[in-house]
């Protein structure tokens, strides 16, 4: 496997820095490439701005779709995103690693989601008639690729359950899951989480780093979230509803979006 681990901490000594060094270690030992994007060490630039365009005219107002596609057409996109948008197309699995705050990733990371997932890239892709909605959701620049989230929470593993007041962890991931990596193609691995964390001892990290080694280990034979494919006939299109003969037993809210077991996936 060649995978690409996106991380986002600002402290060298944190446990998210300490966790993705048993990432790393565990893909080489089993004999696989791996990189590291450490935005804060790299700096990264979070936000998205007319700097992001050198080219785009300076008199017009900044579209900022249009201005992504018209660069990334061009290849006049900064380094520092070509450079990211290169070792995406280099990895055949991608994992995004943060601390959870408040209930979603740190802003470095979105920022570098807004800034490498170009339009004509990753979005703004795709024919679109009244058999296909672009291509997206299941389809895209990244098919064929794995992603997983890697993400430590504060919180209890019960603040998050079903029934916690925090609401389900993966409805609360679905955006990232849903709307941020199987949007442009991944196959989305269900997430790695670890719960409360902030008073980890040495006996808590030990057995939080096996659990991450087995998930490492098995990346390639987990089974991925059978999120529903936008252009296989599930939706009605334009209107990307999901069609009113499809019950989904038991399935709502988000749940929706995911086929059950028993249905046949893409
Ligand atoms: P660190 O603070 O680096 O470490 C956590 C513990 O692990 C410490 O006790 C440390 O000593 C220990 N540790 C670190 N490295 C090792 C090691 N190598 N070996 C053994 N022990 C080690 N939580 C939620 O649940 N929901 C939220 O919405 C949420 N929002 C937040 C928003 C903000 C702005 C912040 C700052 C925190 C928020 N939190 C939230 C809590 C946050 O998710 C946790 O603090 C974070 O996940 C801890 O990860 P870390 O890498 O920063 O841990």
């Amino acid at each position: 496997m060649r995978v690409l681990v996106v991380l986002a901490h600002p402290e060298p000594q944190s446990l998210n820095v300490a966790l993705s060094k048993v990432i790393a270690e565990e893909l080489q030992t089993g004999g696989h490439e791996v990189q590291v994007s450490d935005l804060y060490a790299m700096g990264w630039k979070s936000n998205i701005d007319r700097a992001d365009f050198p080219t785009f005219p300076k008199d017009k107002p900044l579209a900022i779709a249009k201005a992504s596609q018209l660069a990334y057409t061009a290849a006049h996109l900064t380094e520092d995103v070509m450079a990211e948008q290169k070792k995406l197309l280099w990895a055949d699995t991608v994992i995004l690693q943060f601390p959870l705050w408040w209930f979603s990733m740190p802003a470095i990371l979105k920022g570098y989601v807004d800034r490498v997932w170009s339009c004509g890239f990753a979005y703004g892709v795709g024919e679109h008639s009244d058999k296909r909605y672009g291509d997206r959701y299941g389809e895209g620049v990244f098919a064929g690729k794995r992603a997983m989230l890697v993400v430590t929470a504060g919180g209890w593993e019960s603040h998050y359950s079903a029934r916690g007041i925090n609401g389900p962890i993966d409805d609360l991931l679905w955006p990232i899951n849903h709307g941020i990596l199987y949007y442009p193609g991944f196959t989305v691995l269900p997430a790695f989480v670890a719960f409360r964390v902030d008073r980890y001892d040495k006996a808590a990290f030990d057995a939080t780093a096996d659990r991450l080694r087995e998930r490492i280990r098995t990346l390639s034979a987990t089974d991925p979230i059978p999120f529903r494919p936008q252009n296989m006939g599930d939706y009605e299109i334009p209107a990307m509803v999901l069609r009113d003969d499809i019950q989904s037993e038991g399935q709502e809210g988000f749940k929706l979006h995911q086929a059950p077991s028993s249905e046949k996936q893409l």
